[in-house]
C-alpha cells in the first residue's frame, strides 16, 4: 500500500504523523468509546448499526461526539476512499480528548475522533479453513451491572488479559465466563454453539456484547430455518455441542474445533457453521453502504 492516511484532530494525516497527546483521557483512563467496522468489496457492512452503537455508548458515558451520524458516515467513507480500500477493517475511536491529570472529564475541552482503516485478517487464513483451538480462561467478563457490555468503551483490559492467558496456553483465542460461571464471549467475539438445527448464544445480560456480526448470524440462521435461542449456557454445553463458532467484525465467522482439550464434533469445522459462513459471506458483499459509486 502507498501512504496510509488517518483521520485525526479534524484532518487527514499520514500514519507516521498520527499521534495524540499523553494527556488524552482515552490514553490516561480508557475514557472513550470505539467501533470496529468492516468494508467488503466496497460495501461498509451495517454502518448504521455500528454508528448507532457508537453513539449509544457515547451517550451512556456522557461523551458528546462532535459530529452528526451523517458526518461520521461520510468521514468513514472518506477514510476508505483516501486509502483506496475496498476490503478493510475500520477502527473508529472517540476519546474524551485532552485534559489534565485528574479523572474529571470536565477538564477535557474537546473529544478526539480517530478513524483508521487498513487490511486485516484477525487470524491466519488457514485457521479459517481448519478451525480454532481455544481454552476457557480465568479472567471473568465485567459484570453487566458494573460496566455494561453494551458500552463499547476503551476499557479493554480484561479482554487484553484474556488474550494474554490464551497465548500462555498456546492458542489464539479464548472464552471468558461471567461472574456466575456462564459462558459470556471471547476476547472480542461472540460465541455460538450448535446442536442439530438449534443455535445457542449467550444473551446480553450474561455479559456478552450484542455483536453486530452475532445479530447478522441470528438473522441469517432464522431465515434458514434454524432455531436460535439466546440463553445462558455452561462450559459443559460447549464441550458436548455438535459445533462451536465465534463471530465478530475482526474475527468474522470462524469455527472452533477444540475447547479446553475437548474435541468438538469430529474435530473439523461443522456443516452448519459452513452453511452460515457461506450465507454470511454472500450477505456482506450484497448489502452495505457503498464507498465508491
Ligand atoms: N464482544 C466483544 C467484547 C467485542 O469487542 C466484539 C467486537 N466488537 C464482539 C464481541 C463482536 O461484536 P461485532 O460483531 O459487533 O464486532
Amino acid at each position: 500500500m502507498s501512504e496510509q492516511w488517518i483521520y485525526l484532530g479534524g484532518e487527514f494525516v499520514r500514519k507516521q504523523d498520527a499521534k495524540i497527546s499523553v494527556y488524552d483521557h482515552g490514553f490516561l483512563y480508557g475514557d472513550g468509546v470505539f467501533e470496529g467496522i468492516r468494508v467488503y468489496d466496497g460495501n461498509v457492512f451495517r454502518l448504521e448499526e455500528h454508528l448507532d452503537r457508537l453513539y449509544n455508548s457515547a451517550k451512556s458515558i456522557m461523551l458528546q461526539i462532535p459530529h452528526s451520524k451523517e458526518e461520521m458516515q461520510n468521514l468513514v467513507i472518506e477514510t476508505l476512499q483516501r486509502n483506496e480500500l475496498k476490503n478493510a477493517y475500520i477502527r473508529l475511536v472517540v476519546s474524551r480528548g485532552v485534559g489534565n491529570l485528574g479523572l474529571d472529564p470536565t477538564s477535557c475541552a474537546k473529544p478526539q475522533v480517530i478513524i483508521i482503516a487498513e487490511e486485516l485478517a484477525l487470524f491466519p487464513k488457514e485457521l479459517y479453513d481448519s478451525g480454532l483451538e481455544i481454552v476457557t480462561v480465568a479472567t471473568r467478563r465485567n459484570r453487566p451491572d458494573v460496566l455494561s457490555p453494551k458500552v463499547k468503551s476503551l476499557n479493554y483490559l480484561n479482554n487484553v488479559l484474556v488474550k494474554i492467558e490464551a497465548s500462555l496456553a498456546g492458542v489464539s483465542e479464548a472464552l471468558m465466563l461471567n461472574d456466575q460461571g456462564y459462558v459470556a464471549e471471547g476476547s472480542a467475539d461472540n460465541v455460538f454453539i450448535v446442536k442439530g438445527k438449534e443455535l445457542l448464544t449467550p444473551p446480553g445480560y450474561v455479559g456478552a456484547l450484542e455483536g453486530i456480526t452475532r445479530n447478522a448470524i441470528i438473522e441469517i440462521a432464522k431465515e434458514l430455518d434454524y432455531i436460535v435461542k439466546e440463553e445462558p449456557f455452561t462450559r459443559h454445553d460447549v464441550y458436548v455441542a455438535d459445533e462451536v463458532f465465534l463471530t465478530g467484525t475482526a474475527a468474522e465467522v470462524i469455527a472452533v474445533i477444540k475447547v479446553d482439550g475437548r474435541v468438538i464434533g469430529d474435530g473439523k469445522p461443522g456443516v452448519e457453521t459452513k452453511v452460515l459462513l457461506e450465507a454470511f459471506r454472500e450477505r456482506v458483499v450484497e448489502e452495505g453502504v457503498k464507498v465508491y459509486s
